[in-house]
């Protein structure tokens, strides 16, 4: 057992048994007496593994038989152009969402390659809230409609999904993935870096429906075409070989704690610790709208910068590591993916009652 909570944003907190199986796996893989940093990404027993690495997170998120599961490099930021690049065709528009920092970097980068319509955005009350289905201006024939499910940055969440109809509804689901159940066919391509709620850095999950990864133009450059990944099993060069087998891990994990189902009840259980928190203190102040609020990344303030600084050296010498808010917008963020465990959510209310009883 470890003396820390991790809090971080992202690398983020990994499931114990998952740390011990890769330590194992780091010395001998597979029984082939290689590490798993050491095998071919050729040999039969990755090709075991990267094949039931793609069956568990099917099975585990319900995916349909007509999407593909792909495992890419360059994180979720490579995807805020290879979206566009595979996707928004010439004389296409794009619809985005603008819900905070990774939205607008994922607007900045489509607007390099085509028209870009900003159908809703949050941007004028600094991202407190996502925007009421009836505030979003779609457009008729769009290439796609692109949202950011989670913002982990500004800490708010789409409750529920914006119905685009025909028009592919696309999700950065970087910080959320695998924390709720969601109905995957309702989504033409979900994309995200693994390093919050599914692994370490190094891999990005693309899940995209069959028709949607044969759209890119012919000179689109190889390595950035979904059908090239598609084709090859994500074995065109030279995978995330430790990245993958970490995943994999994730993957038996989450089964092993009842699936999707079960962790989505316990996420909102570790949130509700801390929101009861933020709205019955006057020390307090929770930063985000209601009904817009992450269930994975709590951003708060506390009545001074100094009171802040304060708080973090008093929770990090009691173990809570990792809940300085993001540079862009200060104060304190928890963040509580799947393998935070209870106990670390409750220590940490424990501690923020504590603290706020001596300090006011
Ligand atoms: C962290 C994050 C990103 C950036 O991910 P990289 O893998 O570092 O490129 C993008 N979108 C969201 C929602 C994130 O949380």
């Amino acid at each position: 057992m470890r003396n820390v909570f991790i809090f971080n944003p992202g690398p983020a907190v990994l499931p114990e048994p998952v740390l011990e199986s890769t330590s194992k796996a780091a010395i001998n893989f597979a029984n082939t007496g290689m590490s798993i940093m050491e095998v071919s990404h050729r040999s039969k027993e990755f090709d075991a593994l990267i094949n039931e690495t793609i069956s568990l997170l099917k099975d585990i998120m319900g995916i349909p038989e007509n999407y593909k599961v792909l495992f890419l490099q360059g994180g979720a930021s490579l995807q805020f152009a290879m979206v566009p690049m595979n996707l928004l065709g010439a004389g296409k528009t794009a619809d985005y969402i603008d819900t905070g920092s990774w939205s607008s970097n994922a607007i900045k980068e489509a607007k390099k390659i085509g028209q870009v319509n900003v159908a809703a955005s949050s941007k004028d009350q600094d991202y407190t809230r996502i925007p009421s289905p009836d505030e979003i201006k779609l457009t008729p024939g769009a290439a796609y409609c692109h949202i950011t499910s989670n913002n982990t940055i500004y800490g708010s969440q789409w409750q529920s999904f914006p119905d685009t109809k025909d028009v592919p509804l696309i999700a950065d689901m970087s910080s959320d993935i695998l924390s709720r159940v969601i109905d995957v066919s309702k989504f033409g391509l979900i994309y995200a870096g693994a390093q919050k709620n599914m692994g370490p850095s190094g891999v990005t999950v693309v899940i995209i429906r069959d028709d949607l990864a044969e759209l890119a133009p012919d000179n689109t450059p190889t390595m950035l075409k979904y059908s090239t990944h598609v084709s090859k099993n994500s074995m065109h060069n030279t995978c995330p070989v430790l990245p993958i087998f970490v995943v994999h891990e994730v993957l038996k994990w989450i089964i092993d704690q009842g699936g999707v189902a079960a962790i989505e009840k316990l996420n909102e259980k570790k949130a509700a610790l801390i929101y009861d928190i933020l709205d019955s203190s006057d020390f307090y102040r929770g930063t985000v709208q209601k009904d817009s609020r992450s269930k994975m990344n709590i951003p708060f303030r506390l009545p001074s910068e100094d009171l802040e600084k304060e708080f973090l050296s008093a929770a990090s010498a009691k173990g809570l590591v990792g809940l300085k808010g993001h540079r862009s917008v200060g104060g304190i963020r928890a963040s509580m993916y799947n393998a935070l465990p209870m106990e670390g959510a409750q220590r940490l209310a424990d501690f923020m009652t504590a603290f706020a009883k001596e300090k006011s």
